[in-house]
């Protein structure tokens, strides 16, 4: 195994408070890449020595973005539902059964050349680390199947059984509860990390909820919510309540529930391609940031709500849009994701953390806001290897 010197870095995050700030930023720095470990971080000036050595010319070095909430296992698109969106008519959750019957017809060999064509998208735009759901299969086999599938890929694999009802179980809600919470569980489990629940009105409620995550967690998976998109709602309470490793999309909130949020080890996950998918309201980083609560972003890849699995443009609506500073995007891009996990090992550039960074094709981090829409992510590595 040959160590790396990555030297001529313009400016380096490193997310390491010892270095100053919470973006524990060095200018004029270098890193050591060994084993696919870093080593190493601090003024070029003081670098050691290394078997091999690259010169970024300036360019700025950031940690791999941990993209913390995405639905990647899923057949077909929503063209039609966007369009007609943007003509004027409004989200509603049901457009979810569009996929649900795509993904349930389609052949294991699709679904997965789907999802891996989605892990490089997001990885040649600087994701390193992919959490992705099931949650368009809706049965005990079709479930089971996509987390399957993603477990090949990823090791952050999400049981949302709970995505909505299945249709068959329209008039029967509680006897879908009964399924997602019993064999479907049982069939699942194996293949995942956390459990999740859509919590809203026309998917499901709190008591269902609370069962529903109960359930997985006796089982072993840590919760994690989808909280207050849509609507106020019971969501962000019971996240909080129950532990979860985040509550995510926390568009509408209350002020106990952004007082519970700060009051937790529950990071809030936003998630602006939705919103802006949706023409919705944006969720207020700023007061949740204000409040003292931990800020997550994450691009909810989705084919109905937010079909892009482009950090970079969440980061820029984040700034633009949710009262961030590019400083606090970036964080919660890389090290606030890595929360939203449960990982030590990812989201920062400090001694002993996977070698997962981005060479920006720019000086500095601020300009993924700052040059919206430009490709700037030029060099990926993850775990010490160039992969994009
Ligand atoms: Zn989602």
């Amino acid at each position: 195994m040959t160590s790396t010197l990555l030297t001529g870095i313009g400016s380096l995050v490193t997310n390491d408070p010892a270095h100053g700030g919470p973006l524990g930023l060095i200018e004029d720095a270098a890193l050591v890449v060994d084993g696919g470990r870093i080593a190493w971080t601090g003024p070029a000036s003081a670098a050691p020595d290394a078997d091999a050595r690259q010169d970024v010319g300036g360019r700025a070095v950031v940690p791999g973005f941990v993209d913390s909430h995405a639905h990647l296992v899923f057949a077909g698109d929503r063209t039609r539902e966007f369009n007609a969106r943007m003509s004027g008519q409004p989200y509603k959750a049901g457009g979810i059964r569009t996929t649900v019957a795509a993904t349930r017809a389609a052949s294991d060999a699709d679904l997965e050349a789907n999802l891996v064509r989605h892990l490089a998208e997001g990885l040649r735009q600087g994701t390193t680390t992919q959490e992705t759901k099931s949650g368009y299969g809706l049965t005990v086999d079709d479930e089971a199947r996509a987390l399957a599938l993603a477990a090949r890929h990823t090791d952050e694999v999400t049981y949302l059984g709970a995505h909505i009802v299945a249709p068959e179980y329209a008039d029967d809600p509680a006897a879908y509860v009964a399924l997602v919470t019993g064999p479907m569980l049982d069939a699942c489990a194996p293949h995942a990390r956390w459990v999740d629940v859509f919590c809203e009105k026309g998917a499901f409620d709190g008591d269902q909820a609370r069962a529903i995550l109960t359930a997985g967690a006796a089982r072993g998976l840590t919760p994690r919510v989808h909280a207050n998109q849509l609507t106020y709602g019971p969501g962000v309470q019971l996240a909080v309540e129950l532990g979860a490793a985040s509550a995510d999309h926390c568009t509408h909130l209350t002020d106990e529930d952004v007082a519970a949020l700060a009051a937790s080890d529950t990071v809030a996950t936003l998630l602006p391609g939705a919103e802006f998918s949706t023409r919705a309201e944006w969720p207020d980083a700023r007061r949740l940031l204000d409040a003292g609560a931990t800020v997550a972003l994450s691009t909810d890849c989705n084919p109905g709500s937010s079909y892009t699995s482009s950090m970079p443009f969440c980061l820029a609506l984040a700034v633009r849009d949710m009262g961030m500073t590019p400083d606090e995007a970036l964080w919660s891009a890389t090290a606030g994701g890595a929360k939203a996990l449960r990982r030590t090992d990812v989201g920062a550039l400090t001694a002993g953390a996977r070698a997962d960074l981005q060479i920006l094709d720019a000086p500095s981090h601020v300009h993924f806001a700052y040059r919206p829409g430009v490709p700037l992510v030029e060099e990926v590595w993850r775990a010490g290897e160039r992969v994009a």
